[in-house]
């Protein structure tokens, strides 16, 4: 494993002086990707290991790096103490091998407990086993499945958008495009409909369609390509990230944006062309933190609390409160206030580790 040079990683867009950026490589198993590490003055860097086929490996590198900036600014957000970090695993073109995830693990050994990690895209639970068995370093899923905890999170953060845009937090009568039906978009539909929103949903897969459809007749399933279209008071993208492009904004039928995706925007420039369009923009990394917030409560001193993580999952509503407000008073988009945020959080605390 060695340190990318920084003048290297300044070329890219998604390159914000993270702390350090790792390369890896094992060739005998066929294991190679990054390990990004954003900010660590919060506690070690957290994220996920993505194991994905990428067009290619400076993909790759640009998702960790985005990704891990994204988890700095979740867990300042979420005030859990931990800094960001994600890997990616490059797949290779010969398949996925088990001894290449003894070799990752043995790999996250080196960083000796500076980057704690877990499942994320592309890893299964036999995957997440096999790292395990090399490294304490990788998150036992001692809390159960995240997906039902990150979608509390989101439909908080859904509350909190539709306060700012009707003076009331009513789901009841409100309407909603729900974009991928897995395990958060699933359980967000559910919520919905349970509170009397009235739900549009899509997703690429027919059988998730089906079972949804099936458990709740009162729900419209839309074409995929025509879901972020619908006029509604709020999209929620829950399928793959990078999806805001600036066509896809001038494309969108909703009032707000508030979903569980990672990594939302396509750019840089995204976020301004939300705020130019009148769309309110929910940041992800503040509406999606209900699962992390529940994996962290794992390693509590003393013990998981469910009570615990409920009361912060809906704290996720107060935090996207705050946020709204405040990018409305300061005339400017929720995700620069956000950032803003978080990075108050960060150096007050590097304030108090100096003094
Ligand atoms: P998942 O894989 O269970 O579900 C994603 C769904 O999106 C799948 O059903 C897939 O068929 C569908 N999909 C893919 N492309 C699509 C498209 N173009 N149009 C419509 N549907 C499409 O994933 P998940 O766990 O539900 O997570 C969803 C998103 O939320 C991901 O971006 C993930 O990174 C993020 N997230 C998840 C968690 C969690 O705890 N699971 C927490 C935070 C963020």
């Amino acid at each position: 494993m060695h340190l990318l040079d920084h003048t290297i990683l300044g070329a890219f867009p998604e390159y914000d002086g993270h702390e350090a950026v790792y390369e890896y490589e094992h060739p005998e198993s066929g294991l190679r990707g990054y390990i990004a590490l954003h900010n660590t003055t919060l506690g070690p860097a957290n994220g996920g290991t993505r194991y994905w086929t990428y067009d290619t490996a400076t993909d790759g590198l640009r998702d960790a790096l985005a990704l891990s900036r994204a988890m700095t600014y979740k867990c300042a957000l979420a005030r859990v103490p931990y800094g960001g970090g994600k890997a990616v695993i490059l797949a290779p073109a010969s398949g996925k091998k088990q001894e290449l995830f003894q070799a990752y693990g043995n790999t996250i050994n080196a960083l000796n407990g500076r980057f704690l990690t877990g499942q994320d895209v592309g890893l299964d639970t036999k995957d997440i086993e096999t790292m395990q068995a090399a490294s304490p370093f990788v998150m036992r899923a001692a809390a159960g499945n995240l997906g039902p905890w990150a979608a509390r999170g989101v439909f908080a953060a859904i509350q909190a958008t539709l306060a700012a845009l009707f003076t009331n937090d009513t789901v009841a009568g409100k309407t909603f495009a729900v974009k991928g039906l897995g395990n958060v978009g699933s359980e967000l539909c559910t919520l919905l409909l349970a509170h009397g929103g009235r739900v549009f949903a899509a997703d690429t897969d027919s059988l998730k369609t089906t079972a949804m459809q099936q458990r709740h007749p009162t729900l419209t399933i839309i074409a995929p390509q025509d879901i972020h279209r619908i006029p509604v008071d709020i999209y929620a993208p829950c399928a793959l990230g990078k999806e805001l492009t600036k066509e896809r904004i001038d494309e969108l039928g909703c009032k707000a944006v508030c979903g569980a995706a990672n990594n939302q925007l396509a750019d840089n420039t995204a976020s301004e062309h939300l705020y130019e369009r009148g769309v309110l923009y929910v940041p992800d990394y503040v509406a999606n933190a209900g699962g992390l917030i529940n994996v962290v409560e794992s390693f509590a001193t003393d013990g998981y609390r469910e009570k615990r993580v409920t009361e912060r999952v809906q704290g996720i509503r107060q935090t996207t409160a705050s946020i709204l407000q405040q990018a409305n008073t300061e005339h400017c988009s929720p995700h620069r206030i956000a950032e803003m945020l978080a990075q108050t959080i960060i150096s007050e605390k590097r304030k108090t580790l100096s003094s």
